[in-house]
This record gives C-alpha cells, sequence and structure tokens, in this order.
C-alpha cells in the first residue's frame, strides 16, 4: 500500500522546487570493535592504522580547501583548525599512547580520545571553545570512518540525484557535497544565514532550514518535495502532488532563465524611471556572481573579511593589491569600498578582544577606526592609491553618527592624501566620499551630513536594529526586527527627501533593497539605486520594469499613512499579488516575514 503523505514545514531559505529521493546524511552510525591486541606487532599495525587514516584526513581536507566554491571561502578557516587538531598532541599522541599503554584497538583508543576532550570543552566557561567541541567530533568521525574502512565522509555515497537530509550540514561536511548529485537541502537546524543556506542561495539550489523532525521522519530512499521558497516539504507525495510540482518547478524554470537573460538591461520602470541595480559583495570572486547576474556596479564592498582570520592585520601593500583587482575587474562600471566595520560581532583574531556588554552599542565601526587612526588611514592609503588605477573607487565610511565624527573621519582621510602626496604616489584626489545612514541620528542630522559628502547609503540592517532597539543577532528578539515598521519607513522617507534637496543620490544597500516583495515600496520612496547579494538582482530588477513609478508613489503615500508593520506588509502583500500575479506564484509573499531580513547582514564574516 501506498505511504500516505506527510507534510513537514521548515523556512524556505533558497527558492526552487526539487523532487527526488531522500538522502539521510545520518551521523554516529560508525559500529566500533572493541578488542585487545596481543602482541607488540598487533600494536604497532594499530598505531599504523591510525596515522593512515589521519594523513587521508588531512589530504582530504587539503583537496576540499583546494576546490572550496567561492561562496565558501569565508569558511576555509574552519577547516584548518580541522587540521591543526588532527595533529594536536592532546588528540593525536594520547591515542597512540592509549593503543600502545592500554593494548586498545586504534578505533577504540580514538573514540575514548574523542569523548575526554569533547567532553573537557564542552566544561569549559568560553562558548568559543564549548563549540569547538563539535568539531573534535566532527573530525574524529572523519578518522573513524577511514578506520572503519568507509568512504570519507557520508556524501560520497551518494551515487544519483538526491535530496539531502542532515540535522546539520557542518561546514566542512558542505564543502565536500557533490553539488551536481544535489536536488536540494533539507536541515533540521540552521537560519537564514547558516552554512546550508549560504551556498544553496548562490548555486540556486532549492533549500528549507528549520525543518523540525525531518531526520527522524524522512528515511533515505523516501520521495519528498522540497518548495525552497514556502518552506513546505512533503514526504511520499501522490500522484496529484507530484504532477502539480512539476509543473510549477517547469513554470518555475522557465520564468528563472527568462528574467536572467533579460538581468542585463537596465531597470526602466514602465513609466520611464530608471533605478540602478547594484552589488553587494565581500569577497573578490564575486565579482563573476555580480556581473553574471546584472550588478551595475558594486554598491557595497564589505572589507572586513582581510583581517580576519589571521595572526596580523594586512599591510597597505595587501590591501592595495586587493583593491586594486576589484577596480580592475569592475571598470569603468565604479565600486563603492566600505572601510572597515569591525566591533560588535565581527572581531579580528589580531585584536585585543574587547570586552563590551552590548556591542552593537560599543566600539565598532567608525568608531574603533577612529580610535586607531594610523591603523585606519593605512586602509585609507591603500584605498586612495587602488582608486588612481580606473578612477571607478567612491569610498565609504560606515555606522557615521553626526557631523562631528564625519569631520574627524574626514581630517584622517586628509592626513591620508597628505601622506601619499608627501610620498609622491599617485592617488584619486576627486574619489567620492559618502556615508554609510544606519543610525538614528544620522537620519536627524541628514540635512548637515548631506552637504558634506557625495552620496548616502542607508544600511537597513543597522538601522532597523537601532530605530527599533533590537539586537539584530538576537534569536528572542528576532521577530520583532521589523523593516517595514512604520518608523523605518518614515526615517528612509526623510533621508532621500533631504538627500535629494542637497542634490546627492541615497542607495538602500541593506537586505531590505533585495527582498522582491519589498520593490514596490522602495521605487516608491524615490530610492536613486538598489543595492543588494548579487542573486537577487534578476528578480528585481524585473519587478522594477513592470512596474509604474506613479502607481508605486502613490502605494508609498498610502503605506505612510498606516500605523502598523503588518498593515503595511498586508498591503504589499495585496498590491504584489494584483500587479505581479505571476511572479508570486512561485515566491510566496506570506513567507517573507519581518525576520526573514534577520539575515546575510555580512555575518557570514562573523560565523
Ligand atoms: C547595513 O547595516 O544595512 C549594512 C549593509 O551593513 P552591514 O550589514 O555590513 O552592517
Ligand atoms: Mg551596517
Amino acid at each position: 500500500m501506498d505511504k500516505e503523505p506527510i507534510r513537514l514545514k521548515g523556512f524556505g531559505v533558497s527558492p526552487g522546487i526539487a523532487i527526488g529521493k531522500a538522502f539521510l546524511a545520518e551521523e554516529n552510525h560508525i559500529p566500533i570493535p572493541s578488542h585487545t591486541l596481543e602482541g607488540d606487532d598487533e600494536i604497532e599495525q594499530e598505531c599504523a592504522f591510525l596515522r593512515e587514516a589521519v594523513e587521508r584526513v588531512e589530504q582530504d581536507l587539503e583537496r576540499t580547501k583546494q576546490s572550496i566554491v567561492p561562496e565558501f571561502k569565508d569558511h576555509a578557516h574552519i577547516l584548518d583548525a580541522y587540521q591543526l587538531i588532527l595533529r594536536d598532541p592532546l588528540f593525536f599522541d594520547q591515542t597512540l599512547e592509549t593503543i600502545r599503554k592500554e593494548r586498545l584497538n586504534a578505533m577504540l583508543a580514538l573514540k575514548r580520545s574523542i569523548r575526554r576532550i569533547s567532553e573537557l570543552f564542552a566544561a569549559m566557561d568560553d562558548d568559543y571553545i564549548r563549540t569547538r567541541a563539535a568539531d573534535i567530533r566532527s573530525i574524529g568521525e572523519r578518522i573513524l570512518r577511514y578506520l572503519a574502512g568507509r568512504k570519507a565522509n557520508t556524501f560520497d555515497e551518494i551515487r544519483e540525484r538526491v535530496v539531502i537530509v542532515a540535522r546539520d550540514i557542518s561546514p566542512a561536511d558542505a564543502a565536500q557535497i557533490q553539488l551536481e548529485r544535489t536536488l536540494g537541502f533539507i536541515t533540521e537546524t540552521g537560519g537564514r544565514t547558516s552554512h546550508t543556506a549560504i551556498i544553496a542561495r548562490a548555486l540556486g539550489i532549492p533549500a528549507i532550514v528549520g525543518a523540525e523532525r525531518a531526520s527522524k521522519i524522512i528515511r533515505t530512499g523516501d520521495l519528498v518535495i522540497v518548495d525552497g521558497a514556502s518552506g513546505r516539504i512533503i514526504v511520499h507525495p501522490t500522484d496529484d502532488q507530484i504532477a502539480f510540482y512539476y509543473e510549477l518547478q517547469d513554470a518555475l524554470e522557465t520564468y528563472l532563465k527568462e528574467i536572467t537573460r533579460k538581468a542585463h538591461l537596465p531597470a526602466i520602470t514602465q513609466d520611464g524611471h530608471k533605478i540602478r541595480v547594484e552589488a553587494n559583495i565581500e569577497l573578490i570572486e564575486e565579482v563573476v556572481a555580480a556581473k553574471d547576474h546584472g550588478a551595475e556596479s558594486i554598491g557595497l564592498y564589505r572589507t572586513e573579511f582581510s583581517y580576519l582570520n589571521r595572526q596580523t592585520p594586512p599591510d597597505e601593500e595587501e590591501l592595495y593589491q586587493e583593491y586594486k583587482e576589484l577596480a580592475e575587474l569592475m571598470a569603468p562600471a565604479f565600486v563603492t569600498v566600505r572601510t572597515l566595520d569591525l566591533g560588535a560581532e565581527k572581531l579580528g583574531t589580531w585584536m585585543t578582544p574587547i570586552d563590551q556588554e552590548n556591542p552593537a552599542l560599543g566600539l565598532r565601526g567608525i568608531r574603533l577606526c577612529l580610535q586607531h587612526r594610523e591603523f585606519f588611514k593605512t586602509q585609507l592609503r591603500a584605498i586612495l592609491r587602488a582608486g588612481a588605477v580606473a578612477r571607478n573607487i567612491r569610498l565609504m565610511l560606515p555606522l557615521i553618527t553626526g557631523t562631528g565624527e564625519l569631520r574627524q573621519a574626514k581630517a584622517v582621510y586628509e592626513e591620508a592624501k597628505e601622506e601619499l602626496r608627501r610620498r609622491g604616489i599617485p592617488f584619486d584626489e576627486a574619489m567620492p566620499l559618502g556615508i554609510m545612514i544606519e543610525v538614528p541620528s544620522a537620519v536627524a542630522v541628514a540635512d548637515v551630513l548631506a552637504r558634506e559628502v557625495d552620496f548616502f547609503s542607508i544600511g537597513t540592517n543597522d538601522l532597523v536594529q537601532y530605530t527599533l532597539g533590537i539586537d539584530r543577532v538576537n534569536p528572542h528578539v528576532a521577530h520583532l526586527y521589523d523593516p517595514l515598521h512604520p518608523a523605518v519607513i518614515r526615517l528612509i522617507r526623510h533621508v532621500v527627501a533631504t538627500a535629494h534637496e542637497a542634490g546627492i543620490p541615497v542607495t538602500i544597500c541593506g537586505e531590505m533593497a533585495g527582498e522582491p516583495l519589498y520593490v514596490p515600496l522602495l521605487l516608491g520612496l524615490e530610492l536613486d539605486c538598489l543595492s543588494m547579494n548579487p542573486q537577487a538582482i534578476p528578480r528585481v530588477k524585473n519587478l522594477v520594469r513592470r512596474s509604474t513609478l506613479e502607481e508605486c508613489r502613490r502605494f508609498a503615500r498610502t503605506a505612510l499613512a498606516l500605523t502598523t508593520a503588518a498593515d503595511i506588509r498586508a498591503a504589499l502583500q495585496e498590491m504584489v499579488l494584483r500587479v505581479f500575479p505571476e511572479e508570486f506564484k512561485f515566491f510566496d509573499p506570506q513567507a517573507v516575514k519581518p525576520n526573514h531580513q534577520n539575515g546575510d547582514w555580512g555575518t557570514r564574516l562573523s560565523r
């Protein structure tokens, strides 16, 4: 008898439909034999097995590091950490000692080491060390698999195209998944910023995270349907359900192909209004994705990445080379390089830890740079020099709260220029200077700030956090974090009006800009430019093209008169379903929850 369909629900984090057999990435299923070793020969043989298995895992990790997809480069340090664990005396030497002294076979001795070290770590006060216990278990399991004569990782056992189901997928596992055999992902844990979600979005693979009990309910070989937009999963679907989703999948593929083909055209509304669409990136490798998806320029280059996961900060020459390469790759299109926004959740390992209870309200961004001026100047000199190559770099300062702070930053900027002049090094004297508007105080004095800079870019990720007083990385209040709060909408309108009065353009570069549901509102609020993750560009451009500015303006006026975020959301949902029925046939506007935006925010760097 056919099995009854089971419906599960999670968060759709990468739209698309997958229909296929499930592959359950089970954990801890390696049986451990136990026996006492007889003579010295046997002991030495078990020691040799262990050495060999460790070597093979080392080689695997090295291969993974070499072939890592660009979207995943910021996780490579985890693989370095794994390599260190492998050769750690506490781990490696002690396991050899257990084999020799207690005459235990390699697998059992290793299992003991894993347990001992992970218990030791788990008992520590330090959160960071506690989470390293998971790394020990993960690396230990890889060695065990070799000792047991199995494939190095669970995913190597995959022989056909499957939907991968797991409790969680570790970064190292994710890097080893054979993407050409992956139809979709379902995980029980994780959010929009989890590794699985980022990779899936970057590669266009449908994915659902937070699907509770999925790995208990779904078995390898079960037929599943994954709707990565709405977060719906159907296990053992009926023939009718399968037929329905195949049709939807077909229509969606045709639609995505069509809009990607047109992504290189400008985004002009039906009534002739052009809005620029740009990309937010944080790795040079993402330039390809930005261009492929139709970005007209780089609206936000987050520069923190080259400062993280290393022993010392980069010097001027290294930074110059990085920015120069980026400028050359994008020329003649411009690149907006944002100066360092370290602090809060992004900390370099070389930095003295900042002990602060409320990091979001503490020493971060421009504040941190102004406390370390020489260090800040090094970055400014590198940016200025790179600007001379193609004259296409714009400089952007994060987290500016008012004019005093802006002037201090400008003074350091002038010093950096003066130093280059003295050294006779060419740089771009006319480099445009802009600021991010992401703190309510900057909105309040936007008229004064507008007189002193060339452009504004609204960072809604932070602006929402500081306006509503909601820590953007605190899960307890995540559901309250809402970019559609009337206060946020009014602040955006004020910034745009003030900037336009002063004759400077305004971009939005928070995650909000890349959410198709918000397009009519942002158009109606008269933003000049939307900057977003590259993958979001085709859909946003398509919606702009199908809109009329007049109707969006009317909508924005209506939205500004509404008094709650829920009302604004409902009005937007009603509008997009009426105006863009084809688009929202695939992407359920009800699925765009307020906290959906607790998203990428560049926190990719800090995980
Ligand atoms: C923002 O705050 O909206 C922004 C784009 O900056 P980040 O997410 O890097 O803080
Ligand atoms: Mg910000």
